[in-house]
């Protein structure tokens, strides 16, 4: 699970687990820049070979490396 806030963030978290939310991936057009990890509230970014890669099993589904983005590589899955 991902405790990462107070009682409302767990509470939270437990519901998108329960509902099995699908990550998002990170498409060949990333160009490696690096704005959406940093961006990550659950540090499921990180750098792959020649793009950046979303952890499924951290990932919360917030859509916050899709807003950071500036080539729209992360979508939905
Ligand atoms: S959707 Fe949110 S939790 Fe998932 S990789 Fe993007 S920023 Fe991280
Ligand atoms: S912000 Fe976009 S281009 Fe930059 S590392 Fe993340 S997915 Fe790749």
């Amino acid at each position: 699970m991902y405790l990462i806030g107070n009682t409302a963030d767990y509470s939270y978290q437990i519901y998108i687990e329960e509902e099995n939310i699908m990550a998002y991936v990170i498409s060949d057009d990333c160009v490696a820049c690096g704005a959406c990890a940093e961006q990550c509230p659950a540090e499921a970014i990180s750098e792959g070979d020649g793009k950046y890669v979303i952890d499924p099993d951290k990932c919360l589904d917030c859509g916050a490396c899709a807003d950071t983005c500036p080539v729209g590589a992360p979508q939905p899955e």
